[in-house]
């Protein structure tokens, strides 16, 4: 006999996938928008503005194959709570999408996140678990899927919940927006390291199409990713706390994978945010910290191409909206209570083109 539990169980799912399917369909691409510095001739730059998701980051991305990823495993019930640890952006995605599916959401993340991104989790209906000590937001997340929550686990699945075959990808996405570019494969396609899943979808993506296109991880200075990689040593940690959310974890995540990544290059918060900073003078908006460190890496990778004369293309990401920090890395009291000065760094980066 057919549980009758299992089959009502089966047509939420298929429902739950369909509204997932649908949204994901109603949702345009991100935009790849150019930038060309005369300093750095015959060497574009090419940033994916990821902010533009309907929750703000590239998070949105990953919340989505997460859901979708519990749902076709068999993980995800009607009804039932969801949880996952994280610094804020993908807990503010996947509150987004709890609730377009109807399920309780609680983020567990650390007390010094941005009150602005906890209050983004508020607003769209999720409860905010705060823990003291950062690296406790993954005991605390696994003891509430103890209690009967669905653990969403970015940490652990990023590398595996996304389709690094293609399936509108985001390494796909910006190959895609390249086609038309005069030189579009890129030297470098450069990002940051999180959860490790939008390095490793870019890295595997490059080698299945089998491209020469290397990729490069900017990371805050001593973050573990940086650590772990020139050794490959899963068991290396931060020698340096960071500011930047999102990125410089401080132990190497399961989803880090040393092997697709060329490069690591490593940049001083106060560099990052004087980038941010730069970002918003060029495009009239806003952008995170992450964002920042970005552009610094490319910045570096430009300037060793123009030394060896080479000539091509850079692709980097905008990783998330910047009002998020309006009282942190936007808010002068705040950098000078952490004694971090970027206006100092204004004069060592690029003018602004108009
Ligand atoms: C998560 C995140 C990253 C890094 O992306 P991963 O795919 O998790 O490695 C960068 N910037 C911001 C703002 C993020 O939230």
């Amino acid at each position: 006999m057919t549980d009758p539990l299992i089959v009502a169980d089966r047509g939420w799912i298929r429902d739950a996938i369909g509204q997932l399917r649908r949204e994901a369909n109603r949702s345009a691409d991100t935009h790849l928008l150019r930038l060309d510095l005369p300093q750095f001739p015959g060497i574009p730059f090419y940033f994916k503005d990821e902010a533009a998701h309907p929750t703000g980051s590239l998070k949105h991305r990953l919340a989505r194959s997460l859901f979708l990823y519990a749902l076709c495993n068999g993980r995800l019930r009607e009804r039932q709570t969801v949880v996952d640890a994280s610094s804020g952006s993908t807990a503010i995605s996947e509150a987004w999408f709890a609730r377009m599916l109807g399920l309780p959401f609680i983020a567990v993340m650390p007390a010094s996140t941005a009150p602005r991104k906890i209050a983004d989790v508020q607003a769209l209906g999720g409860r905010c678990d705060l823990v003291d000590d950062p690296p406790d937001v993954h005991a605390r997340a696994a003891w509430h899927a103890s209690n009967g929550a669905c653990h969403l686990d970015q940490f652990g699945l990023a590398e595996r919940a996304t389709d690094w075959r293609g399936n509108n990808n985001i390494a796909e996405s910006i190959l895609r927006q390249m086609a038309m570019e005069p030189m579009p494969e890129p030297t470098w396609i450069v990002c940051g390291a999180g959860t490790g899943g939008t390095s490793a979808t870019i890295g595997r993506y490059l080698r299945y199409q089998g491209l020469a296109t290397r990729l490069c991880v900017a990371e805050p200075t001593g973050g573990a990713f940086a650590q772990g990689w020139r050794t490959r040593d899963v068991a290396a940690v931060a020698t340096r706390a960071t500011v930047i959310e999102g990125i410089g974890r401080p132990r190497v995540e399961p989803g880090f994978l040393f092997d697709v990544v060329e490069d690591v290059v490593e940049v001083d918060d106060e560099r990052s945010i004087a980038c941010a900073w730069w970002l918003e003078r060029w495009l009239g908006r806003r952008y995170g910290g992450s964002s920042g460190t970005n552009l610094a890496a490319c910045l570096h990778l430009a300037s060793r191409m123009k030394m060896r004369g080479e000539h091509g293309s850079i692709v980097s990401l905008l990783c998330d909206r910047g009002e998020r920090y309006a009282q942190t890395l936007f808010d002068p009291a705040w950098l000078r209570a952490r004694e971090l000065a970027p206006e100092s760094l204004q004069e060592t980066l690029p003018p602004v083109p108009c």
